[in-house]
């Protein structure tokens, strides 16, 4: 089969014959029908340092959707033909984190595409407790996206406190800032969401799903809000980019005793101005991947048309023009590059 493998410690990519993958006991090979590049997907093409312990050679991709093709051995719950969308992460299911609810930190977790063969081709093969049914009118687009929309529920639902009338701000506005944005304002905040002068395409994605965005080229974002606000601060500021200028600007316009949720994965380490997080109280909090439950939200939102995910896929490729979906992803030209296989 067709495959987009990340082969060489060193950047780039190789769209490759591998063989299809075997379906062992408990397994559900899956046809891939979508599969979306992630921000992190862009990091295992350069090779940056968060990379370096993944391994060699592995098929990419975390976030896709597909049809049974087969199943294996004792499989009871998924049938050929079932349209389904899987997990990104098979966690151990037995150490503390797993067992306390939070297998996005399991202690020996393996990850699709980066540890274990993922899904940028035609086949991958998935554990069947990784996967849900596609609801019947859920396109396989959304469905590949539900895993990045699951990652903004754990961010925002479980570990951002935020209550009605506040006014959280984004900084950032990919894929996960725009699903966080649509999340804050379910939960009833008033938000702003921040860009730059390249995110064009993508402020006019946030105008389609009714979102204020301000591009901090043009604009201080700290300035904006302590206009806002009387020079009180947002009580909350959501960092969904990798850019340690954001982190600044969070800590900066947040309110005495708000909260910073940093999300981002950045090239190195973050002067942050301590002192001012010190005398205003503020509280800075890490936030990653998503736990088993978020999907299921994540799946439901979808559904219900709470959240909007179909806008967010600006671009299609083939697996055999890597290369390119790649450059679109890195250009942020749209915002979620999908492969069809
Ligand atoms: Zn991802
Ligand atoms: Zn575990």
């Amino acid at each position: 089969m067709k495959a987009v493998v990340k082969a060489r410690p060193e950047p780039g990519v190789e769209v490759r014959e591998v063989e299809t993958p075997a379906t062992g006991p408990g397994d559900v090979l899956i046809r891939v029908k979508a599969a979306s590049i992630c921000g992190s997907d862009l990091g295992i093409y350069d090779f940056t340092p968060a990379y370096s312990g993944m391994a060699l050679p592995v098929v990419m991709g975390h976030e896709f959707s597909g049809v049974v093709e087969a199943i294996g051995e004792g499989v009871g719950d998924f049938a050929v033909g079932d349209r389904v969308l899987s997990r990104s992460v098979v966690s151990c299911g037995e150490c503390r984190f797993c067992l306390e609810g939070m297998d996005n930190l399991c202690e020996s977790s393996s990850l699709f595409g980066i540890h274990q063969d993922g899904g940028f081709a035609e086949y991958v093969s998935v554990p069947q407790g990784l996967l849900y049914p596609i609801p019947g009118g859920m396109s396989f687009e959304e469905a590949a996206l539900v895993e990045p929309l699951s990652n903004a529920v754990h961010f925002v639902n479980d570990l951002t406190p935020v209550e009605p009338g506040d006014l959280a701000v984004v900084l950032g506005i990919g894929p996960i800032g725009l699903f966080s944005a649509q999340l804050l304002r379910l939960a009833g905040a008033e938000v702003l969401v921040t860009g730059i002068s390249m995110d064009t395409e993508r402020f006019k994605i946030a105008d389609k799903l009714g979102l204020e965005a301000v591009n901090v080229d043009d604009v201080d974002p700290v300035e904006l809000v302590m206009e806002r606000t009387s020079g009180r601060g947002a009580d909350v500021a959501f960092v969904a980019v990798g850019a340690p200028s954001a982190v600044h600007q969070a800590v900066r316009l947040v309110r005495k005793r708000g909260h910073v949720t940093i999300v981002g994965i950045f090239p190195g380490d973050v002067a942050v101005p301590m002192t001012t997080v010190v005398r205003r109280e503020i509280t800075l909090a890490g936030a990653y991947d998503a736990r088993a439950e978020n999907f299921e939200a994540s799946i439901e939102l979808i559904e219900s048309g709470r959240v909007e995910a179909a806008e967010l896929a600006t671009h299609r490729f083939p697996l055999e023009e890597a290369e390119r979906a790649f450059e679109v992803a890195r250009s942020k030209a749209g915002c979620k590059v999908l492969f069809v296989p």
